[in-house]
């Protein structure tokens, strides 16, 4: 599979970082072109010598470019296909990394020419920190990465892409943009709000005071806040852009919240058992699946007071 001579990448942030970094981890000659929306970030991915060249718009780092990856928050993906548009190669392809899929499709595919390959892409890797300092070259190491390719798609165009996703370490997979919306309202949307809720109710409760709350958070309490200090924008347009899919779940679980609620205040032991031994599963299955470590509490090492 003939490797991109020259990629684009739109958006200098944790993902488009981590692409970079994985592709010269990777030893490929590809040149890297990068550009972000303010003169900050690209004056520090400049500085880290994250790309081989920084330049100012995304017209001018996707001129010759054969692959362009739009790395930026799903909300802002229509408005830079559409800024893009008239300066594509032909043949190029343009994918993207965004964490929703059918209203990244809506948005992008209108604008784009004919001639130009679109494969939407997620990769099912990422952390809580944000901006070109945030990249490393591991992050997709043994991940997902998702495509979602439309109907009638250029089969060696997806290939090419499948090449360059497994030489940055993952594994892909492909469906269809409304399921890959569902599967991730489940596996990542939900639980994220529901992260931001319990972090926001603890810090509405007055009669637990917030300095017991960081002292005692080890109990749980943490692993939520990991997860609650994601970044703001990201995570309103995940919202704003997987509406029927985030609602849907959440109405779930609000019925088997009550449930477990139910269970609680009538002394349901049996049916609060039960319930936690099926979740035990999971776990067990993640672990199994290699996707997280079974060292007790994630392998954290003591903090030393
Ligand atoms: P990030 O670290 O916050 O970087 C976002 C980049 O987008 C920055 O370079 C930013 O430029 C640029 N940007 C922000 N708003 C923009 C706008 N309105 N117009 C043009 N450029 C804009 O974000 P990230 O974590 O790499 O996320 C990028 C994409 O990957 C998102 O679509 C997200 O859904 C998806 N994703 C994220 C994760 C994760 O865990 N973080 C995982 C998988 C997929 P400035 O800094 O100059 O503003």
């Amino acid at each position: 599979m003939e490797p991109y001579r020259r990629v684009a990448l739109i958006g200098l942030g944790l993902i488009a970082g981590s692409m970079a970094l994985a592709m010269r981890r990777a030893g490929m000659k590809t040149e890297i072109v990068g550009t972000a929306r303010t003169e900050a970030t690209r004056a520090e991915a400049a500085r880290l010598g994250l790309v081989d060249r920084v330049v100012d718009t995304a017209a001018e780092a996707v001129a010759g470019a054969d692959l362009v990856v739009l790395a930026v928050p799903v909300g802002a993906m229509g408005a830079i296909a559409a800024e893009i548009a008239p300066h594509l190669a032909p043949g190029a392809t343009v994918t993207d990394v965004g964490s929703v899929k059918a209203a990244v499709v809506a948005a992008v595919a209108p604008e784009l020419p004919g001639g130009v390959h679109f494969i939407p892409g997620h990769p099912l890797a990422g952390t809580e920190q944000s901006g070109p300092g945030a990249g490393f070259p591991e992050l997709f190491d043994n991940r997902w990465c998702i495509l979602t390719p439309l109907p009638g798609t250029d089969p060696a165009a997806v290939s090419r892409l499948r090449a360059l996703w497994q030489a940055l370490g993952a594994s892909i997979d492909e469906m269809d943009p409304d399921h890959h919306d569902l599967v991730l309202a489940v596996t990542s949307h939900a639980p994220h709000l529901i992260a931001y809720t319990m972090v926001g109710v603890a810090d509405d409760l007055r009669r637990v005071t917030d300095s017991e709350v960081v002292k005692y958070s080890a109990a749980g309490f943490r692993d939520f806040t990991r997860i609650a200090a994601s970044d703001p924008t990201m995570w309103r347009d995940v919202f704003l852009n997987n509406k029927a899919a985030t609602l849907e779940i959440l109405g779930r679980f609000t019925e088997e919240l009550f449930a477990l609620q139910r269970a609680i205040r009538t002394g349901d032991g049996e049916m609060l058992h039960a319930y936690f031994t099926r979740t035990r599963a999971i776990r067990r299955g993640i672990v199994e699946a290699g996707q997280d470590t079974d060292a007790p509490d994630f392998g954290r090492i003591p903090v030393r007071r």
